[in-house]
């Protein structure tokens, strides 16, 4: 093959949210993305997920960094979300320009009481401020409007490495929040121009998250940015059936390096399938949160 045909090595990221200490769903997630960017000589980022002020631990972010060298990995840590502000809003300016954001003052309960459908986050929000359109101001939240978004940028495909081609459906979710009022870009909008701003070329994260990429192939589309590929990767799942979390199931990893336990003999094991009793991994789009 001549160089020019040759697949740029891929450019992964692990992307923990500091509101909660790593377990070992973490630990196996942490571990995919590493190894997928190593499998091609590539690069491994770590970003800090710290757009929530109010939910985030600055704490956190430093233990982050001593599980994942407990594990043995190494990264490179780009800027986290609360560095990115002024990126996030330059996009969500460009998209109020073109006419696809409007205001929202609705309530969740007000939304929870005069919705139809259930989407993937929950009720489909049933377009009142769109119907009946309310001032902007500092206390509104801005949502896409989903099906002038869609119009304007027609058919969209996305690549799941696992799951192959995909026909993008974001319109399952309604319109999304972009812009929060308690806190300043939505998950969609940070992480999908963090992910064009970090060089993402393969998103890793839990098949639990698949849906979401529908919205943020939408959103790459209309913010003009690079497409990457996708990699949705199985998640671990507890007993009950459901994904595994800090508060329900294991100790964290911080708990686990403190006490003494060797963290690169835990990796070892996770890449080998080897779980703690009564953990699995699941790999169904559908999961118990
Ligand atoms: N900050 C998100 C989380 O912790 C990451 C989602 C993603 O990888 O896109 O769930």
């Amino acid at each position: 093959m001549s160089a020019a045909l040759a697949m740029p090595s891929a450019v992964t990221r692990f992307a923990p949210s500091p509101n909660g200490p790593l377990h070992l769903g973490h630990a196996w997630a942490v571990i995919v993305a590493h190894d997928r960017a190593q499998a091609d000589g590539g690069t491994f980022l770590l970003r800090i997920e710290d757009i929530d002020g109010a939910r985030s631990r600055p704490e956190l972010a430093a233990a982050f960094r001593a599980d994942l060298a407990w594990l043995g990995l190494s990264w490179h840590e780009v800027l986290p979300q609360s560095q990115r502000v002024a990126h996030y809003r330059q996009a969500a300016d460009a998209l109020r320009a073109a006419g696809l954001l409007y205001p929202c003052r609705c309530t969740r309960a007000e939304i929870a009481a005069a919705a139809t459908t259930q989407g993937p986050d929950g009720p489909i929000y049933p377009g009142t401020c769109r119907q009946h359109p309310v001032a902007p101001g500092p206390d509104v939240a801005w949502r896409l409007d989903m099906a002038k978004a869609t119009a304007l940028a027609g058919p969209l495909c996305w690549v799941d490495e696992r799951r192959g081609e995909q026909r993008a459906t974001p319109e399952m979710f309604g319109d999304v929040v972009l812009w929060r009022k308690d806190a300043p870009a939505s998950y969609h909008l940070a992480a999908t121009v963090d992910d064009a701003a970090d060089g993402v070329s393969v998103v890793t994260r839990g098949i639990d998250l698949f849906r979401a990429s529908h919205v943020h192939r939408l959103l790459q589309a209309l913010l003009g940015l690079p497409v990457p590929r996708w990699h949705h990767h199985a998640v671990l799942i507890g007993p009950d059936g459901r994904k595994l979390a800090k508060r329900r199931d294991a100790p964290g990893l911080a708990e686990r390096r403190l006490a003494g336990e060797d963290g690169v003999a835990l990796a070892a094991a996770l890449r080998a399938g080897l779980f703690d009793t009564g953990i699995c991994l699941a790999d169904t789009i559908d999961l118990l949160p």
